[in-house]
């Protein structure tokens, strides 16, 4: 099969030629139609991910069918049209049990990272890891938009839940450009709620506005915290949600949360900050960490996607050997929306 290998730590993507993967017991292999290349692939890409094993195959949000299944395996069959779930989780501990499976306390890694992914012809991943799309979801004439799905919509839309947006809160989107960002903004909007979006790109803040966010503030132009303060007629925000988290970015976002505020923090820069505990008990803000989605978060966002109720912004299609133009794009933060790559 075609594959692009990573095979050494920062380096360019290599076209090889590997044989096709067979599936072991309770594993299936299924054939790609298109798989998503954002951010979180592209760290790994540039080297920036630790625990990696070269050489490696990179890529998990996919549009694919089921080629073959392995002994044991039950939920799926040949011919089936599916997606992937990003963390390979045990399924016992009392985390995957009740749910919540991003907090797997048996955590066994990322696939694209500690399995192989999807920047190939074939894909082999626990059967466990793949997801059924909803029939009425026809990925047959937008293969692109399906495959990002599971990171895109299915991020942001646990973010609505975790932040608990409400119709008419205000909510800022901090890294609003961004492939997961723009798709917040959308699902807050969704939700509801007057959305503020918050990027450096005037190109980007653009196309958030096209696609639903009330307001916009460049955070190169302007001071974030008084814009917000000053757009919120001096309440403040209900939630404030940052793809960036540098301690620049979280305390003025923290500082600019009104009464019974709520922070969610997707990762990002990771950096350290501090905040106000007599500000946190009198106005009773609630600070959240978000990591990626349940299972059933993704079978819910793609029948949201199916019910035409959101839909993905997918700008810029590449075919398997020009990954590395699609990774050029994403160093430079140019794409807007997601990338996808086409087999
Ligand atoms: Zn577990």
């Amino acid at each position: 099969m075609r594959a692009m290998l990573l095979k050494e730590k920062g380096k360019p993507f290599v076209f090889e030629d590997l044989p096709k993967p067979t599936p072991n017991e309770g594993e299936a292999v299924a054939k790609i139609i298109a798989t998503g290349a954002g951010l979180t692939i592209h760290h790994t890409r540039m080297g920036r991910t630790p625990d990696i094993k070269y050489p490696l195959i990179v890529g998990h949000e996919i549009t694919a069918k089921i080629s073959s299944v392995g002994k044991g395996v039950k939920n799926l069959k040949e011919g089936d049209a599916v997606t992937a779930y990003f963390y390979v989780t045990c399924g016992e501990c009392k985390w995957c049990r009740i749910n919540r499976e991003t907090l797997c306390s048996n955590f066994l890694g990322y696939v694209g990272r500690q399995i192989q992914g999807a920047y190939a012809e074939y894909i082999k991943l626990p059967a466990r890891n793949f997801i059924k799309l909803p029939e009425k979801l026809n990925y047959k004439d937008n293969p692109a938009e399906v495959a990002v799905i599971c990171d895109a919509i299915a991020t942001p839309y646990k973010v609505t839940r975790r932040a608990k947006i409400a119709p008419l809160e205000n909510v800022a989107v901090i890294g609003a450009g961004g492939g997961v960002g723009i798709h917040m903004v959308m699902m807050a909007k969704r939700a509801g709620a007057r959305v503020i979006a918050i990027d450096i790109a005037g190109e980007k803040l653009e196309k958030c506005k096209e696609i639903g966010a009330d307001e916009v503030i460049d955070a190169s132009k302007e001071n974030m915290t008084s814009s917000l303060i000053e757009m919120t007629n001096g309440d403040g925000l209900d939630v404030a949600i940052d793809f960036v988290s540098t301690s620049q970015t979280i305390e003025s976002a923290t500082q600019s949360l009104g009464i019974g505020g709520r922070f969610v923090t997707l990762g990002g820069a990771g950096q350290d900050f501090s905040a106000s505990a007599r500000e946190m008990v009198q106005k009773e803000l609630e600070i959240i960490g978000s990591r990626y989605c349940t299972k059933q978060e993704v079978i819910e966002s793609l029948e949201l996607v199916a019910r035409g109720d959101v839909w993905p912004l997918v700008t810029e299609t590449y075919k398997l050997e020009d990954a590395e133009k699609a990774h050029d794009r994403l160093e430079t933060g140019s794409i807007l929306g997601r990338a996808v790559i086409m087999m």
